[in-house]
């Protein structure tokens, strides 16, 4: 079958004929319909030899829909044919976390070795991939895998992320959303989904800043450094009750920095890299700082019935499982708009 692997430390990642895995027991075997490509992707092929730790070939790919082809031998729960939505932060299904559907949190993933498929194991970009357990599948019930296959983490992570925030997230608060790419985009509709809050979207891009409105931010902003005195504006000097940060860079943390209010709170999803300087003069009073991980099982399933209801949806830009390397080009250039899906 053929697959998108990362082969080589700082080489673009290539398409190779491998062999169709086999389902060990308790294992499915899927078909892949869908594969979405993250930033998350994109950073660790740009780590050193020295840094990098998912292994070599790497078949890439934590965002996956499939049609089930295969059951290992006692693996229960999903039948031949039934689309499904890969859960990705896989856990060792044991722990306090683990027992709560709380994967994405597992106290013992790492010592069991247990790593997400594209981030350790092999990913979704290629024609079948291996499920280590029908848990980590949920039906995807008539909805349209290309579509959808990006909620598994673009539409989860944030999902999870503004869910810790509610409490903050009443009517006639503003809730900032930095990056408005893959994950951001599904962010501001999230917000305007489940919450009465005022979304202001920043980006460095000015078609992402279209986008943003387009799915709804209430007002958007050039994320420079006149940012947090446009966001102190628009909330009668107030600052921002929850800063969500889908870049995660210096500059960016310096933004919600000097946006947040008084008790109010800074999410870093993005992995760019920055620090948030921590100690009594760094924020405002009371500020509390999240770096939330993926989301939980459960969620995932909340997610999805947003898009099954219209509240939410991926824009998405299709490439052929040939054209991935091309897509990830794309994705480092900064030029997809939402999510890149391939399709095997
Ligand atoms: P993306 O490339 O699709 O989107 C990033 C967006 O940020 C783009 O629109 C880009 O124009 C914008 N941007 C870049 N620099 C900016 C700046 N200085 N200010 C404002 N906007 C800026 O990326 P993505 O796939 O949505 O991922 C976003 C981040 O989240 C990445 O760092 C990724 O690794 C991380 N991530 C974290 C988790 C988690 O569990 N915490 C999960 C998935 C992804
Ligand atoms: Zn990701
Ligand atoms: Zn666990």
């Amino acid at each position: 079958m053929r697959a998108l692997q990362y082969t080589a430390i700082g080489q673009p990642p290539e398409i190779l004929d491998i062999d169709r895995p086999t389902p060990a027991a308790g294992q499915v075997l899927l078909r892949v319909s869908a594969a979405g490509l993250c930033h998350s992707d994109a950073f660790i092929m740009g780590l050193s030899a020295t840094d990098y730790v998912y292994g070599l070939p790497l078949t890439l790919g934590h965002e996956g829909v499939g049609t089930v082809a295969e059951l290992g031998e006692g693996a229960t729960g999903v039948r031949v044919g039934d689309v499904v939505a890969v859960y990705g932060p896989w856990g060792c299904g044991q722990c306090v976390p683990c027992s709560r559907g709380e994967e994405n949190y597992c106290l013992r993933a790492a010592e069991l070795g247990i790593t997400p498929p594209g981030l350790g194991a092999p990913g979704a970009m290629a024609e079948y991939m291996l499920v280590d357990d029908p848990r980590h599948l949920v039906p995807i019930k008539g909805l349209d895998p290309v579509q959808v296959v990006s909620l598994t983490d673009a539409g989860l992570t944030p999902y999870h992320a503004i869910k810790q925030e509610l409490d903050l997230l009443q009517p006639g608060s503003t809730a900032v959303v930095i990056g408005a790419g893959g994950l951001g985009h599904v962010a501001v509709q999230i917000l305007r989904a489940i919450c009465s809050t005022t979304v202001i979207a920043l980006d460095i891009s000015d078609e992402k800043l279209d986008l943003a409105t387009k799915i709804g931010a209430h007002h958007v902003l050039r994320s420079d450094t006149e940012a947090s005195a446009a966001i102190h504006e628009l909330t009668d000097g107030v600052g921002a009750d929850v800063v969500l940060d889908f870049v995660g860079s210096q500059a960016t943390l310096e933004i919600a920095r000097t946006s947040v209010r008084v008790n109010g709170s800074i999410v870093i999803v993005g992995i760019g890299g920055g620090l948030l300087p921590s100690g009594f003069f760094s924020t405002p009073f009371g500020v509390r700082v999240r770096n939330p991980y993926w989301g939980t099982r459960d969620e995932l399933v909340e997610v999805l019935e947003l898009a099954r209801t219209g509240q939410i949806h991926v824009e998405v830009e299709k490439f052929g499982l040939d054209d991935g390397p091309k897509a990830y080009e794309r994705l480092h250039a900064g030029t997809i708009r939402g999510r890149a899906v391939l399709v095997p």
